[in-house]
């Protein structure tokens, strides 16, 4: 199946009009996209990321498209990072309603392969980044009566692919804290969600797709892991996000929700 150039979007209603909301991996891919998806539907919105420079790029496309973005570095495996970007949404809007826990890595390889610091630094990034998020947001949401935590995990959240052992390992966690975060405070107005997306097009799959045969050849044989035959696009992970974020997803907190062309169907 060819790779649709765009992806749908309902015209703009303000899903999230006037929510401040903190995404971080915001300089790239699905966080970009995620990032621009919020900010369309009327969201503050808080781009963070390792490099400073893409966060502020996409906080600089979003101000040029008549949105309301500011741009930072954060470090997510730095609690200290962590808490600082929070307060900073905090001190320039008030509070903060929805955080996107994006910013992710992936180092494949076969675990007996692995050394210390790749799996020091997955679980840092990957697992502790998106815990610091929670906590962050939490006493800030607490005092509001509620927001929304998204959490991005991956479809290795839900099942293995080779070379992926530390990584699933990661996602597995992003899985189990979402539940836990959903069920301490699913009285105090907190929801939190987390999406599983499928092989999305996206410079984080690059070094999986090398050990695979290169992305050509991963792409030329999709088929055969993702049914629906392609690539997912950025912006088709950001449209449930969107969702998930906005008071139309209120039944919703603790859902796992796979975004994968079919991948976990099968
Ligand atoms: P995907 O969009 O599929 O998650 P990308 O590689 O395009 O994959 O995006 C991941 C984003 O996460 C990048 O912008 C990257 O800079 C960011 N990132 C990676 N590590 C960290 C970190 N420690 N702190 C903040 N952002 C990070």
């Amino acid at each position: 199946m060819a790779t649709p150039t765009t992806t749908p979007s309902a015209p703009p209603t303000g899903r999230v009009a006037d929510k401040v909301c903190v995404v971080t991996g915001a300089g790239s891919g699905i966080g970009r996209a995620i990032a621009h998806r919020l900010a369309e539907e009327g969201g503050k919105v808080l781009c963070a990321d390792l490099s400073e420079n893409t966060a502020r790029e996409t906080a600089a496309e979003i101000t040029a498209a008549g949105g309301v973005a500011e741009g930072r570095a954060v470090d997510v495996s730095s609690s200290a990072e962590v808490d600082a970007m929070v307060e900073a949404a905090v001190a320039r809007w008030g509070r903060v309603d929805v955080l996107v826990n994006n910013a992710g890595v992936n180092l494949p390889g076969l675990l007996h392969e692995v050394p210390d610091d790749i799996i020091d630094k997955t679980l840092d990034v990957n697992v502790k980044g998106q815990l610091y998020g929670c906590r962050a947001v939490i006493p800030h949401m607490l005092t509001a009566g509620g927001g929304s935590i998204v959490n991005i995990s991956s479809v290795n959240g839900l099942v293995s692919e080779p070379f992926l052992t530390v990584y699933s390992a990661s996602k597995g966690a992003s899985v189990m804290l979402t539940k836990g975060v959903a069920l301490d405070y699913v009285k105090q107005g907190i929801r939190c969600n987390v999406i599983c997306p499928g092989w999305v097009d996206t410079p984080i799959n690059h070094a999986h797709a090398k050990l695979l045969g290169g992305l050509e050849h991963v792409y030329d044989t999709i088929d055969s892991f993702q049914p629906i035959g392609r690539p997912g696009q950025p912006r088709e992970i950001a449209n449930v996000a969107l969702f998930l974020a906005s008071d139309e997803a209120s039944f919703m907190t603790g859902s796992v929700v796979a975004v994968d062309g079919g991948m976990t169907s099968q």
